[in-house]
């Protein structure tokens, strides 16, 4: 399917002890353009590794002409101010991304009063008090996490070297990737990586409310399991060049499963999101209470969406319970 005059891809992988194996950037390179999409962490060791690679392609830093970034999260903006102070070059994200990423002081408060609200009302008690507290604490101590550039918005259909943006929410309210549909390569930042399930992170949106955040991440998977697919390109881990689509399926299927062993438990018996999660991931619910906090919430919410539960307000927490009136059973 690889046709004449396509822009070439040249993956910048950079290996990492984490979870997430490696941070993975990529440059475009067209006729005139030179996109680097994602620009891992703020680290002396990575950056230098990513001007070798570069260099391995005959390619400097000032020859980059665009930065586009897939999704606000701070393993992707790393390299931003680095680049910026040797070549003033634009950096685009999606409208979502903005304040997240100049770490907008009143919109992150905002952001921790939400967190604070979401994890009362899911009966977390003390270890979502800690929380707010860590999350209170971060607002000063990640200031150097600002991208300090003007960021230029970028939306469905927006073009760059030949590569059309598809808004695809969920990992993160900002997520996008980049499609070529004459080559089929699909640079996916975090909306699916292929060593791990990508986390639906619960969000506050711009008037407050919580986003749905997995359900909208399984309508962002099915659209990209309907792609015409060669190889796709995630920000994390290795490239994946068989069996496209199928990672999506496999991604999609993992949610229903997860979703019925939930609605099963809350069939037995109604509880809050915390007592659920303590229950089901255990010494987890403590060591990555975030991750595992979203992960309920979403799976309950999608459970409600979709009429399957439902949702009560009672003592200043939800409960979820299973919805007998549902004409869908
Ligand atoms: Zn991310």
């Amino acid at each position: 399917m690889k046709q004449e005059n396509q822009p070439k891809v040249i993956p910048v992988i950079i290996p990492t002890n984490s979870m997430l194996r490696t941070y993975n950037c990529y440059l475009i390179k067209g006729n005139k353009e030179v996109t680097l999409v994602d620009a891992a962490i703020d680290d002396d060791e990575a950056y230098n590794y990513f001007l070798e690679t570069l260099a391995d392609n005959n390619l400097q830093v000032k020859d980059i002409t665009q930065i586009v970034l897939t999704h606000n999260h701070s393993d992707h903006t790393g390299f931003v101010r680095r680049i910026r102070e040797q070549t003033k070059v634009d950096v685009y994200a999606h409208p979502n991304a903005h304040l997240r990423l100049m770490r907008d002081e009143k919109f992150l408060t905002r952001r921790i009063d939400f967190f604070n609200q979401l994890y009362t009302e899911h009966g977390c008690g003390e270890r979502g008090k800690a929380e707010v507290k860590r999350m209170a604490e971060a607002l000063t101590k990640n200031e150097n996490l600002r991208v300090e550039a003007p960021i230029l918005p970028i939306v469905e259909g927006g073009m760059i070297n030949q590569f059309k943006v598809i808004e695809v929410p969920g990992h993160s309210i900002d997520q996008i990737a980049l499609y070529n549909q004459m080559t089929g390569e699909l640079i996916a930042g975090d909306h699916v990586l292929e060593h791990a399930p990508s986390n639906a992170l619960v969000e506050m949106g711009f008037e407050g409310e919580m986003i749905q955040s997995l359900y909208l991440y399984e309508q962002s998977l099915k659209r990209c399991e309907k792609l015409p697919l060669n190889i796709i390109y995630p920000g994390h881990g290795i490239i994946v060049e068989e069996k496209c689509n199928e990672l999506f399926t496999e991604r999609l299927n993992s949610i229903a499963r997860k979703s019925k062993r939930i609605k099963e438990a809350v069939i037995k018996q109604e509880q809050t999101a915390s007592m659920l999660a303590k229950n089901y991931y255990k010494k987890r619910y403590d060591t990555l209470f975030v991750l595992v906090m979203s992960e309920m919430i979403g799976h309950l919410e999608r459970l409600v969406i979709k009429g399957e539960l439902m949702k009560t307000y009672r003592n200043s927490v939800y409960v979820y319970s299973e919805n007998k009136n549902n004409i869908n059973h």
